[in-house]
């Protein structure tokens, strides 16, 4: 029984709905918002993350305009670079292996800069990532890897932002409310079939946007499409996101369309809870694996730490975890880069061995080879190329010589205690797989047509991301997409009278 009705109903809550269901009222149209959470674990993944979002810029002036509170002093000490569109489309290409779609990568890059503009002027603040994105060279800051900008007060505060702004503009937000399947009649969808506690009813709407995650929290989903072992990894943010927005529209013949077996996933604490604890945010993350060493249960190293800015890299680290016997390993640092590990190192839920000789950390490194962890350490040692000096702020080529699994940049011997080991194993970020959109955020049926009154964005949408992501993409993701398919559902609600 059809129990309320609305011009567009945006399911999610989290980023990339809050961004639709703001574009959708910008148009005009009476909006619904449905979070499947309860009120205190609402914005999905989203409130999990730092906030990181990656955009283009040509310079401080470009900065300013997303950052007015810039002070005199940072302007002054800070050396911002640029991000050009150039650099993103050749960063976004090379970590999917050129197969992003190319027109989905267009609007993302070429949209970023405006799509940050449009959230300040609905009251989102930015600022710059000093904590993560920059280190000091020559008394000044500098930033690296392209990623400059963060939400305020980070995912919590980009959800506080935008629920503070969907408030002031009349949007009515539902919790603990489940779409569970779409309306449809031969002229398209005309709403959804939800569910609160056990009471099950339809809302009408003129369009619907999904906007409801993947389906990093299916276990089962997980197996099926990412593979055997992956429902033995930690998901690393919200449990809602189950896959329900893909299902529903699957069901009504929309395109499975992107890297199915393909997710994001990261080095994430070993004794992390099953899903994210919004308390720790995304804290259990160890992401300074650069500046040190990582090796599985049989004391070897398994991968090249150093292979490329850690933006770059740890999207698929998770994943070379998980393959692991036991799926976990230890990033191992000695005294000399501990200053520059990253804050989530510091917290109290940490697994974590510390001592003054790689003796005695052999043997604390619980799981671990104790002596081919320590032949690994020598033989690594023997390999550094000394010679070249080791900088963070750049690719510095310091790497290994002859070593069977080399790493290429950043390698310091490992000699000065006291040595600190971390143990990690595979957190899943989100999947990878979804629908079809088309430029308008339109989802796309099997035979290649956009499904009337249906729009999709954020992390259901598939075909931006394969087998790797580079870090800050998801919230923008979110962001240009969602307000595309907010914009177009406000459109299509307007005309579908
Ligand atoms: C720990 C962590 C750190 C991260 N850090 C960053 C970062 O710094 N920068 C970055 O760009 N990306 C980061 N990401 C990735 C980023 O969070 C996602 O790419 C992005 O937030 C996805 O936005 P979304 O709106 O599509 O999904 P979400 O924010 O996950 O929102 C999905 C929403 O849908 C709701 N929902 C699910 N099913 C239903 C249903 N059936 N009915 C109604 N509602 C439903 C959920 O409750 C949730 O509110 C991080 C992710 C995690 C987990």
């Amino acid at each position: 029984m059809t129990e309320r009705s609305c011009e567009v109903l945006v399911v999610g809550g989290g980023n990339a709905a809050l961004n639709a269901a703001l574009a959708a009222r910008e148009r005009g149209a009476s909006v619904l918002v449905l979070e499947r959470a309860p009120e205190d674990e609402r914005g999905g993944n989203s409130r999990f993350t730092a906030g990181a979002i990656r955009v283009v810029y040509n310079g401080l002036d470009d900065l300013v305009q997303l950052m007015p509170d810039l002070t005199e002093e940072e302007r002054r000490n800070t050396d911002f670079g640029t991000y050009s569109q150039d650099q993103f489309f050749d960063d976004l290409g090379r970590v999917t292996q050129y197969r992003a779609n190319p027109d989905m990568a267009e609007i993302l890059i070429t949209r970023s800069f405006d799509t940050l503009l449009w959230m300040r002027s609905k009251g989102i603040r930015f600022m710059p990532m000093y904590g993560r994105q920059a280190f000091k060279v020559g008394g000044k800051m500098k930033f690296w890897g392209g990623l400059t900008v963060e939400a305020y007060g980070g995912g919590p505060g980009l959800i506080e932002m935008l629920h503070k702004s969907v408030q002031k503009n009349g949007i009515e937000v539902m919790y603990g409310t489940r779409a569970l399947s779409l309306l449809t009649d031969e002229r398209g969808v005309w709403g959804a079939r939800v569910r609160q506690g056990r009471h099950d009813f339809e809302i009408e709407a003129k369009a619907v946007v999904l906007a409801c995650g993947g389906f990093e929290s299916n276990s089962e989903w997980r197996t099926r499409y990412l593979g055997p072992g992956w429902d033995l990894a930690k998901v690393r943010g919200t449990r809602f996101n189950t896959g329900d927005g893909i299902q529903m529209a699957l069901e009504i013949g929309a395109m499975p369309y992107g890297n199915w077996s393909g997710c994001h996933a990261v080095g994430w604490d070993r004794n992390a809870p099953e899903f994210g604890d919004l308390a720790v945010g995304d804290n259990f993350q160890k992401h300074s694996y650069p500046f040190g060493i990582m090796v599985n249960a049989t004391g070897k190293r398994f991968v090249d730490e150093g292979a490329d800015f850690r933006n770059y890299t740890y999207a698929k680290y998770g994943r070379v975890i998980l393959e692991q016997p036991q799926q976990f390993a230890w990033q191992v640092f000695d005294s000399k880069v501990l200053h520059l590990l990253r804050d989530e190192y510091r917290i109290r839920q940490v697994t974590k061995a510390k001592a003054d000789t790689l003796e005695e950390l052999a043997q604390k490194l619980e799981g671990v080879d104790p002596q081919a962890f320590l032949k690994t350490v020598a033989e690594y040692n023997k390999a550094v190329q000394t010679s070249v000096p080791f900088n963070p702020t750049v690719k510095d080529g310091r790497g290994t010589s002859g070593l069977a699994v080399p790493k290429s940049n950043w390698a310091n011997l490992l000699d000065t205690p006291p040595y600190e080991a971390y143990a990690v194993t595979c957190g899943l970020t989100f999947t990878f797989g979804g629908l079809k959109i088309d430029t308008q955020g339109r989802v796309i049926d099997t035979e290649g047509e956009p499904i009337p009154g249906l729009f999709a964005a954020g992390e259901l949408v598939g075909g931006l991301f394969y087998f790797n992501y580079p870090g800050g993409t998801g919230l923008l993701a979110g962001s240009v997409f969602g307000k595309i398919a907010g914009t177009s559902a406000g459109a299509a609600a307007a005309t579908n009278t």
